[in-house]
């Protein structure tokens, strides 16, 4: 026990601030410490989580492809170094590859705990086929759906072994008509969300919130990945263009055990697919077999804890490509179509795309040529891929990294007349 006064959380958070560590999770240090009674081993606790993370390592073992090193060495920043993937630099001993990129993505969400696989499909999967093989899923008529090739829901779920047993109509579901359908067979409540169309008109939607009552696990696919609706890592706040597109916090909030989300949509990242929610149901899904054939390499997941950080540190409309370009202010992207001096400049409509938020767009500039110049676009090297639209040919600024505005001046400036 410490025989002084304990410091205040921030002072104690902020005199760790050399790990690197995000303030937020330099504070929980703090908080934790100072409770333990203890604060002194405030930095050492510090060290101990910066160390947890993935990084590069010295390989010396004279292994060449070190199982807990991520066997052939990664191409990590082109560096050649290996990393710790499944090797726990506190006690020398075999790691988890899902602890800390796991307890990021669950902060984030607001859930107890997360693991990563390779895509939402394989999210899906793996949560039917941990929590209800043998037995029954209630899913909408409404929500039984394709998203995207190949991923159906009714095939999905004879995959993994479970029964689907389809609940209301295709534009209307309420909650009872679950409630009806609920057995001692039943395993599970499952929602996803219709990402890539839109139903409109005499339609009803049973939410989470109504659901969670009836007693049965509700695991929903959100499937664009935004992990919380009030976007705290956007310093302007929530664009307008993401209303009603579910988020993981919320939607953990409003009752269901799971969530399951794509991380290289609105998450930003590379391919994976996350489930977050309850530690027990999580434990459940991470002890599958079938995890062992979804789980992503040391490449993913230190890519995924990168962008995770960067929203800790609340700097990803920055740092993220994705927001980066998806917050960009319209007038500061005229101002970069004028400084081209190519082409006119135009007033377009960016769309989010990959199937998400159907019908949305974001206000974008860029300039317009006269013709079908796309071809003659995409063999520039590197290729610029363009929007041709009745004779004329969009190029959109909003999702050009802006160090690359040269590089279309130069492909437009080398189109023949
Ligand atoms: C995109 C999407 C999927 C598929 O996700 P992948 O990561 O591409 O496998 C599944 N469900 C919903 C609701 C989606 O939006």
């Amino acid at each position: 026990m410490s025989a002084s006064r304990p410091p205040s959380v921030d002072a104690l958070a902020r005199s760790l601030s050399s790990t690197g560590l995000p303030h937020a999770l330099l504070v929980e240090v703090a908080r934790e410490s100072i409770a333990s009674g203890n604060w002194e081993v405030a930095a050492d606790r510090a060290e101990l989580l910066a160390r947890s993370f993935l990084q590069p390592v010295i390989n010396a073992s004279g292994v060449l492809l070190h199982t807990n090193l991520g066997r052939a060495p990664l191409p990590h920043s082109g560096d050649g170094h290996a990393v710790n993937l499944e090797f726990d630099l506190a006690t020398g001993r075999r790691g988890s590859r899902q602890a800390a990129v796991g307890g990021l993505l669950a902060r984030l969400c607001g859930a107890e705990a997360a693991v990563v696989v390779n895509n939402n499909a394989a999210a899906v999967l793996l949560v039917v086929s941990a929590l209800a093989e043998g037995r029954e899923v209630l899913v909408s008529r409404g929500e039984s759906v394709e998203i995207g090739g190949g991923f159906r829901v009714p095939e999905v779920m004879e995959q993994s072994g479970a029964t689907l047993v389809d609940v209301g109509t295709t534009n209307r579901t309420r909650a009872e008509d679950y409630q009806r359908r609920v057995s001692d067979r039943t395993a599970l409540i499952l929602k996803i969300h219709p990402s890539n169309y839109r139903v409109e008109g005499f339609v009803e939607e049973a939410t989470v919130s109504d659901l969670a009552p009836i007693g049965v696990p509700v695991v929903s696919d959100i499937g664009s990945g935004l992990v919380d609706a009030s976007c705290p890592w956007i310093s302007s706040g929530p664009p307008a263009w993401l209303v009603g597109e579910p988020a993981a916090r919320q939607t953990l909030a409003a009752g269901a055990s799971l969530v399951m989300f794509s991380t290289d949509k609105l998450f930003g990242g590379p391919q994976a697919g996350v489930i977050a929610g309850n530690a027990a149901l999580i434990e459940r899904c991470a002890r599958h077999p079938l995890m062992r054939a979804l789980r992503p390499g040391a490449l993913v997941l230190s890519t995924l804890q990168e962008v995770a950080l960067a929203y800790l540190r609340r700097e990803a409309d920055r740092t993220v490509p994705f927001w980066a370009m998806a917050t960009a202010p319209a007038s500061e992207i005229e101002r970069r179509a004028r400084a081209l001096q190519v082409g006119r400049v135009v007033a377009l409509e960016s769309l989010p795309g990959a199937g998400s938020l159907p019908g949305m767009t974001v206000p974008s500039f860029g300039i317009v040529l006269d013709g079908d110049r796309s071809e003659q676009l995409r063999l520039h090297r590197p290729p610029v891929i363009a929007r041709v639209r009745e004779q004329q040919t969009y190029l959109d600024l909003r999702t050009v990294a802006p160090e690359d505005d040269p590089v279309v001046a130069h492909a437009v400036g080398a189109l023949t007349p």
